[in-house]
């Protein structure tokens, strides 16, 4: 076969495809004009279906047979008889097998969109047979509601664009879906505009998140309070969930099927709270928080269709496995271990802090018949203070352990453009550990090459020896709420130790010639970075030990100002999280180290 020539013939399709499908052969058609100057004809085929493609030769007059891919693949690119069959499961694995064959023929895609993609000058005409065979079945990303201000719509409208491009991104390198995560204070279930995106390419749009506070209104507790969580003090609250032993369930699994209709994939959360959201009733108290979720879970999977997948969560107080209740059938486990320690990979045995997790996960496994799905953390601005934190390397090695442990889904929360800028390689190094957890280091070069240009090389250096500096820190949970121990200290002056060599590295890499603005658009980012770990510096030294009150005010008030270096950056670099949501999120970790001074620790 020669690329070249398929570009100046046939494209076959099935004529009653769906819309993906249509999609993929019209990506394939735009993509072909690019490299070779020519598109092929678009030949539907009366009466065909399925999720396939064909480039066929100019001279060819009819498609081939078009086979199945083979079992456990999602996707195969089959040369034969001068042409191309592209072969997939489903609509969404077929856009995946275009973009694999233009990858293969010199393509790099870039989730900060088309206009960051490279095409080759001179492409491959010949391509080898391929198969799309990923280490896990579901590969997402998450992001809560909230960031997106729908509220306010210049807001909205300023932040869509860069989350197109994300959604297109997504489909070239393989994600299967999107979710879109509820809290208490949404008023909505999706952005609508985007589900219209993640739609024509065939990917997931799945819904939920914290929703129980949704699907139990709180304007019923006057009348039945019985509904409602017991405390610990033997008071009903509408505060947190629910009690799963009263006649709650059947309203929540009512309200459940007209929110979720046609969604495949549901996250059914309880309340966002380290603990306190669960039911203390007569009845209750001999269920675990995890046992109250799940059968809340399982009451809902009763009252959705059976093909629908519904995650239970293990977090916070949940993050048990069950003991006493068994989940249904259609019901799997999220396991999302937000406080971990991320300098090691879940299953380093050396990692005193990921032993419990690694545990955690493992029972998951057992009592969920392998239904387990992981929900990470790599591109959490939250967790991670707004730091730079690179954790390419912790990733693949993650993803490599919950690849052979068995799970099933893994997805990664992002908060749209500030992760991009604070946490760029490991998206990229998720996105194709997901595939093949061994490629997740070729993301560090691949993230460099294509958004440092010239300065590739340096940059590389840089981010390498970053990732080493903040392995010191990312071992406690959120980065700003360390904990008051002189050990902390210690790490803290460990990893600022690093922290001229890291500064000279991006020095260097910034006085490359022809070094692009981004190099530049680095540097209030680490000075962010750099003067979080400093203050917290601080704080921990005054906390610990001999405690000093006026320094552990000054810290604070340092953490506070900290924010100054990134606020001259455009929304373009940060979004609108680094433009409206981290001096919130700051003010927050400043406010919980003062209330923690008065607490007395
Ligand atoms: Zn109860
Ligand atoms: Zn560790």
């Amino acid at each position: 076969m020669d690329l070249a020539r398929l570009a100046a013939g046939a494209l076959y399709r099935p004529d009653s495809a769906r819309a993906p499908v249509r999609f993929a052969a019209a990506e394939l058609r735009a993509y072909l004009t690019r490299l070779f100057g020519d598109a092929p004809g678009e030949r539907p085929v009366a009466g065909a279906t399925g999720a396939w493609l064909h480039l066929a030769p100019p001279e060819a007059d009819s498609p081939p047979e078009i086979p199945a891919p083979p079992a456990g693949a999602e996707y195969a690119l089959v040369p034969r008889a001068g042409g191309l069959t592209l072969t997939a499961a489903t609509p969404r694995a077929l856009v995946a097998a275009v973009y694999a064959l233009l990858e293969a023929a010199g393509c790099e895609w870039s989730p900060d969109g088309p206009d960051g993609e490279r095409l080759p000058r001179e492409p491959a005409r010949t391509l080898p047979a391929l198969e799309g065979r990923a280490a896990f079945a579901r590969r997402a990303y998450a992001s809560d509601l909230g960031t997106w201000h729908y509220g306010v719509p210049s807001r909205l409208a300023e932040r869509l664009p860069s989350d197109v491009a994300f959604i297109d991104w997504m489909a070239k390198s393989g994600a299967t879906g999107f979710l879109f995560i509820r809290a208490a204070n949404d008023t909505q279930w999706t952005v609508p505009p985007l589900a219209a995106e993640l739609e024509r390419r065939g990917l997931a749009l799945e819904l939920g998140g914290h929703v129980l506070t949704e699907l139990l209104p709180r304007s019923l507790f006057a009348a039945h309070p019985e509904y409602f969580p017991s405390t610990s003090g033997g008071e009903r609250s509408d505060l947190g969930n629910l009690c799963p032993s009263s006649a709650a369930l059947g309203i929540v699994s009512e309200r459940a099927r007209a929110a979720f209709a046609g969604a495949a994939e549901v996250h059914l959360w309880g309340l966002d709270a380290l603990e306190g959201g669960w039911c203390t009733c007569e009845r209750c108290a001999r269920l675990a928080p995890s046992d109250q979720a799940l059968l809340v879970c399982n009451a809902v999977a009763d009252a959705l269709a059976p093909d629908v997948r519904l995650f239970h969560l293990a977090y916070h107080d949940t993050l048990p496995p069950p003991e006493s209740v068994r989940p249904a059938p259609g019901v799997s486990a999220e396991f999302a271990p937000r406080e971990r320690c991320y300098a090691h990979p879940l299953d380093d045995p050396a990692c005193v802090t990921n032993r419990p997790y690694r545990q955690a996960f493992e029972h998951h496994l057992e009592r969920f018949a392998g239904r387990v799905h992981v929900f990470e953390y790599y591109g959490d601005a939250i967790l991670f203070g707004g730091c730079a934190v690179p954790l390419v390397d912790v990733c693949g090695r993650d993803l490599e352990y919950y690849r052979r442990a068995g799970a099933r889904g893994v997805s990664c929360l992002t908060f749209g453009r500030y992760s991009l800028w604070a946490h760029g390689a490991n998206i990229e190094a998720f996105a194709r550990a997901s595939f093949r957890p061994a490629e997740a280091p070729a993301a560090r070069t691949a993230h460099c090459v294509r958004r440092f240009g010239a300065a590739a090389g340096p940059m590389t250096r840089y981010l390498t020896a970053l990732e080493t500096l903040m392995a010191r820190v990312v071992t406690y949970g959120d980065v700003k709420l360390p904990p008051a121990r002189d050990a902390t200290r210690a790490t803290l002056d460990d990893a600022l130790a690093a922290a001229p060599e890291v500064r000279r590295l991006l020095r260097d890499a910034a006085a490359t010639a022809r070094a692009p603005a981004s190099v530049a658009a680095e540097e209030p980012l680490l000075d962010y970075t750099l003067a979080t770990l400093a203050a917290l510096r601080q704080w921990a030294a005054a906390a610990a030990g001999a405690r000093d009150e006026a320094a552990a005010e000054h810290a604070a008030t340092a953490l506070g100002d900290a924010i100054r270096h990134v606020a001259s950056v455009p929304v373009e670099v940060k979004g609108s999280w680094g433009a409206y949501d981290l001096e919130i999120a700051n003010a927050f970790y400043v406010a919980s180290l003062r209330a923690r001074r008065a607490a007395g620790g």
